[in-house]
């Protein structure tokens, strides 16, 4: 008999689900198109059906009995404090989501939410670059941009328990439309769907001559295809990455005078594409940051494997609970 702990990514694309050792390793691992869904009862059977079936797909590849011990879920707009997630701008489900009560009509296991990012936060404290520090910021970036904000040792959730959606923070007044309904947002620029939007943009007024993605029409461009573009030298790319890189960092700058961190990770798709983004968002976050502050915080793309950080940060909130390194508890 061994045990494991349920580690659920909800991303608004997809939904990951890893089954987690106790020595954090993700053991098996599965996904649901989270888009597929329009309402939440369902999508809630197959993420049950799902991990039943990894489940016994373990029994019978180890021949030992698998125990799960949890549900650790990390989730757009999730709030700690009460268990739910309501009305996030990237779920197609809205209303009041209460995890704890829809899981519990199929299995008697507990369930611990948290945003997905404080989720990524904590599974880069435990297994990743975030190791021993005590203030440090992780941003995802994806569908959306979130960010788990660690200091002093504790993951900040604020007495509304949603703390930490830098991804919201208004970056260009009345700029564009952001999914939470307003305008500006460091998401409507620094996740995927905005960087596209850049790359568009800059697109429709170039007079740099073609884009080696000139051939494809505009809604068949990727956030992934202008990545791969930029590290081709397409000069379109890269300028978006550099637009992107700026924005990004003077978000990040701003977040520093906050806490005063000493390293801030990237997890995500776009984070991946290297030094395209990396190089000038460095130098941009150095130019935006208070005198005080310069050459005192790092920035560094996750160290753990893509897509692990959310499915294992997960899985530890029900592993490790208040007692395993960063407190969850204010
Ligand atoms: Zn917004």
């Amino acid at each position: 008999m061994k045990k494991y702990a349920v580690g659920v990514d909800i991303g608004g694309t997809n939904t990951d689900v890893g089954l987690v050792d106790t020595e954090g390793n993700i053991v098996c691992r599965g996904s649901i198109p989270t888009t597929r869904y329009t309402t939440f009862e369902p999508y809630i059977a197959d993420l049950v059906a799902l991990t039943l079936q990894l489940k016994a797909e373990l029994e019978q590849s180890h021949q030992e009995e698998a125990v799960l011990t949890g549900f650790g879920i990390g989730a757009p707009n999730a709030n700690f404090n009460t268990g739910c997630v309501v009305d996030a701008p990237n779920l197609p489900f809205k209303g009041v989501l209460d995890f704890n009560k829809e899981i519990g009509k199929h299995l008697a296991l507990p369930v611990v939410l948290d945003n997905d990012a404080n989720a990524a936060a904590y599974g880069e404290y435990i297994y990743g670059g975030a190791k021993g520090k005590r203030h440090f910021i992780v941003f995802t970036l994806g569908t959306g941009v979130g960010s788990g904000i660690v200091v002093d040792g504790r993951i900040v959730h604020g007495i509304t328990g949603a703390a930490g959606e830098l991804g919201h923070v208004t970056l260009i007044p009345k700029g564009r439309t952001c999914g939470c309904g307003r305008r500006g947002c460091l998401e409507a620029y620094a996740s995927a769907r905005g960087i596209v939007r850049t790359y568009l943009d800059l697109r429709r007024g170039s007079t740099q001559g073609e884009s080696m993605l000139a051939s494809l029409p505009d809604g068949d461009i990727s956030c992934q295809a202008v990545g791969d573009a930029a590290r081709l030298g397409d000069p379109l790319a890269l300028q978006t990455w550099a637009m992107t890189a700026e924005w990004l960092g003077m978000a990040m700058a701003n977040a520093v005078a906050f806490s005063s961190p000493e390293a801030i990770f990237l997890t995500g798709g776009p984070s991946r594409v290297g030094d395209p983004l990396m190089a000038p968002l460095r130098r941009a976050f150095e130019s935006h940051l208070l005198f005080c502050y310069r050459s005192t915080c790092t920035i560094s793309p996750s160290s753990l494997p893509s897509g692990d950080a959310a499915v294992l940060g997960a899985a530890s909130l029900v592993q490790h609970g208040s007692g395993g390194g960063l407190n969850l508890r204010d």
